[in-house]
C-alpha cells in the first residue's frame, strides 16, 4: 500500500520522517494544500493552528529547495517568537537527515548567532518575526533577493499586532516570481489586500467546518453570574412573548431544578431528560402541543427526539461545552423558513468557551442587556393592550348580567372610564402573575470595552492566575506526560488528540503547558475516547495520559 503522502506528490525521502512523527494520514489541509503548492500555485489558506498547516506548507517548501544553493531560499514570517520556534522545530523534524539548515530569528535574542549563521550562508530557510527580519534586512545581514518561497503564517495576527508595513517591506525585498502562501484564521480587508497585491492568482482553501447557524435565527447573549441565571431567565421570559421555548441545561439534575423553580414562580414549564419513561415524555409533548406548557427544559440528549415543529426561542441556560452542540441546539428554532431567537446566558468562567462558540459559528454574537423592571412593565402593558384590542376586534360576548352591573354603576354616578380601570385592575389581580426574580448583581460581569478586545491573548495574560486554573463546567482535566521542556506546544496537544483520539479539535478546552506535564480540559463526553489510549505518540515520544 502506498503511503498517502506519496500520493499527494511528495518524494519518498520525507516518508520515514513523517512516519516517525506518527503522521500516517494527511490532515484535510495537507491533502488540499500540498498538491497545489507542489504545482507551483500561490495559496491563500483559511485555517487555524492545530490543523496541520505547518506540514501543509513545510513539506512542499522543503521539497523545492536546491541543496547546492548557499543563499536564503525560503522565508517564513510568523507573528510571535514562539510560533517561529515551533515552525522551525517542525521543519527540522520533517527535514531530518536531509542536510537542510533552518534558522529561527526573532527579537529579544542577541544578534551574534543570527548574524553569524546568515553570514556563513548556510541558512536555506529563515523563520522569523517581522520586526527582527526587517532589522536584519536593513543591516544587510539578510538577503532576500534570491528567495523563492515566502510563507506568511497567521497573517491576521500579524496585522492586529501592527506588522503589516514590515511585511510589505519584506515582500518588496523578495523577487516577484517567488511562490507565496498565506495562512490566516480570518480574512480582514488588509489581509485580503496583501494577498491581492502580492500573490499571483492564489488558490483558496478553507479548512473550517462549513455548517454554521441558519438564517432567520437572531442570536443574542447575556452576561450573568452563575447564581443569577434563574433571575435572568425570568426577566427574559417576562419581557417577551414566547410561543414555545426550549431551555437547555447541561445536566439532568439541572433540568429538573430549573423546571421546578420556574413552576414555583408561576411559569408553567416541563422538564425533559433521559431518566423519563417514554410515556412521561409523550405526556410532555402532548402538553406542549396543546399549548398547556410553553417552556421545555431539556438536556441535549433528551431534546434529540423532540418533535415540535415550532420552537420560537432556544435558550441556552447552560452553554454547551462543544460548539457543535450549540449549532444543533440553535438549529431547533427557525425551522421551515420561520424566524427564531436564540439566547445564551454566559458566565464569566465561560468567556473562553463563548469565544470558541463564536469562532465556530463564525460571527460575533452581540451581548444584550437583561430587561430592566421598566422594560418588563412596558412589555406587560403592551401585552395587555394587545389582548384588549384582540378582544374588541373579535367581539365581546354579550352578557346581560355584565350590562346590568355597568348600568347600575353609571346610575350611581361613576365615570365609565373609572369603571373600566377598576375592572382591569380586578382582572389582573386575579390572573396568576409569574414572578420576576431580582438579580444579585444587576450589572453585567464585564465591561463592553473588554468584550471588544478581539485578541484572546490579551485577556489570557491579564486574567488572574486563580481564574486561569479554574475549569469550565462540564470539562474534565487530563494530564499528559510532556511539557515545555520537551518543546510541547498547544497545537501539538490539539493535533495529537484530534488525529489520534479522533475528537474534534474545537471541543478541547484550556491547555496549560507546564515544565514536564500538560493539563488539558476535555468535555466529559470525550474523556473515554481519549482514555481508551493509555498513551499518545507525539513525534518520537510516547506520552502517557491520565485523568487528573
Ligand atoms: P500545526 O497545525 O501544523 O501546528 O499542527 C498541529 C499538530 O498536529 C502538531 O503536533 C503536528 O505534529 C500534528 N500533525 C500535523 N499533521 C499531522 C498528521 N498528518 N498526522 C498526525 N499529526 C499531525
Amino acid at each position: 500500500m502506498t503511503n498517502p503522502f506519496l500520493a499527494l506528490g511528495l518524494e519518498p525521502r520525507w516518508v520515514a520522517n513523517l512516519t516517525a512523527l506518527g503522521y500516517t494520514e494527511p490532515t484535510p489541509i495537507q491533502a488540499q494544500a500540498i498538491p497545489l503548492l507542489l504545482a507551483g500555485h500561490d495559496l491563500l489558506g483559511r485555517s487555524q493552528t492545530g490543523t496541520g498547516k505547518t506540514a501543509a506548507f513545510g513539506l512542499p517548501l522543503l521539497q523545492s529547495l536546491d541543496p547546492d544553493a548557499t543563499h536564503v531560499q525560503a522565508l517564513v514570517v510568523t507573528p510571535t517568537r514562539e510560533l517561529a520556534l515551533q515552525v522551525t522545530q517542525a521543519l527540522r523534524d520533517y527535514a531530518r537527515g536531509q542536510g537542510v539548515s533552518i534558522l529561527p530569528v526573532y527579537g529579544g535574542q542577541g544578534y551574534g548567532p543570527q548574524l553569524r549563521a546568515l553570514r556563513r550562508g548556510r541558512a536555506a530557510v529563515v523563520v522569523g518575526t517581522p520586526g527582527r527580519l526587517l532589522d536584519l534586512l536593513q543591516r544587510g545581514a539578510l538577503r532576500l533577493d534570491q528567495v523563492r518561497w515566502v510563507v506568511l503564517d497567521e497573517a491576521d495576527e500579524m496585522l492586529s499586532m501592527g506588522f503589516i508595513d514590515d511585511i510589505t517591506t519584506l515582500l518588496e525585498a523578495t523577487p516577484p516570481e517567488r511562490q507565496t502562501a498565506l495562512f490566516s484564521a480570518t480574512l480582514p480587508r488588509p489581509v485580503r489586500a496583501l494577498a491581492e497585491g502580492y500573490m499571483r492568482a492564489p488558490r483558496h482553501i478553507a479548512i473550517q467546518p462549513q455548517e454554521t447557524t441558519a438564517r432567520g435565527i437572531t442570536q443574542q447573549a447575556f452576561r450573568v453570574r452563575e447564581r443569577d441565571k434563574l433571575a435572568a431567565l425570568t426577566r427574559l421570559l417576562a419581557a417577551h412573548s414566547i410561543a414555545t421555548g426550549l431551555i437547555f441545561c447541561r445536566t439532568r439534575a439541572n433540568t429538573r431544578a430549573v423546571a421546578q423553580a420556574l413552576n414555583d414562580h408561576g411559569w408553567p414549564a416541563a422538564a425533559l431528560h433521559g431518566d423519563m419513561s417514554q410515556a412521561a415524555r409523550e405526556d410532555v409533548f402532548a402538553a406542549v402541543r396543546r399549548g398547556h406548557v410553553r417552556l421545555l427544559v431539556a438536556t441535549d440528549v433528551a431534546a434529540r427526539g423532540l418533535d415540535i415543529a415550532q420552537v420560537s426561542h432556544v435558550i441556552n441556560y447552560d452553554l454547551p461545552t462543544d460548539p457543535e452542540v450549540y449549532i444543533h441546539r440553535v438549529g431547533r428554532t427557525a425551522r421551515a423558513g420561520k424566524t427564531g431567537l436564540a439566547w445564551s446566558l454566559v458566565t464569566p468562567r465561560e468567556r473562553g468557551l463563548w469565544r470558541r462558540i463564536e469562532r465556530r459559528v463564525r460571527q460575533r454574537i452581540p451581548f444584550g442587556k437583561l430587561p430592566s423592571a421598566q422594560d418588563i412593565a412596558q412589555a406587560r402593558q403592551s401585552r395587555l393592550l394587545e389582548q384588549l384590542q384582540r378582544a374588541l376586534e373579535e367581539g365581546v360576548p354579550e352578557s346581560q348580567a355584565a350590562r346590568q352591573v355597568l348600568h347600575t354603576l353609571v346610575d350611581q354616578g361613576h365615570d365609565p372610564l373609572t369603571i373600566t380601570l377598576a375592572a382591569l385592575h380586578l382582572a389582573q389581580a386575579h390572573e396568576p402573575q409569574a414572578k420576576v426574580l431580582p438579580l444579585h448583581e444587576p450589572t453585567a460581569w464585564t465591561s463592553e470595552r473588554r468584550e471588544h478586545r478581539r485578541r484572546g491573548a490579551w485577556e489570557r495574560e491579564r486574567r488572574p492566575r486563580r481564574e486561569r486554573r479554574e475549569r469550565e463546567p462540564g470539562m474534565v482535566r487530563l494530564g499528559f506526560a510532556a511539557g515545555r521542556m520537551h518543546g510541547l506546544r498547544p497545537g501539538d496537544v490539539v493535533g495529537t488528540l484530534a488525529y489520534q483520539a479522533r475528537i474534534p479539535g474545537a471541543v478541547i478546552g484550556r491547555i496549560q503547558i507546564g515544565d514536564d506535564t500538560t493539563w488539558v480540559d476535555v468535555p466529559q463526553d470525550y474523556v473515554d475516547q481519549v482514555l481508551a489510549h493509555d498513551a499518545f505518540r507525539w513525534g518520537r515520544r510516547t506520552v502517557k495520559v491520565w485523568k487528573a
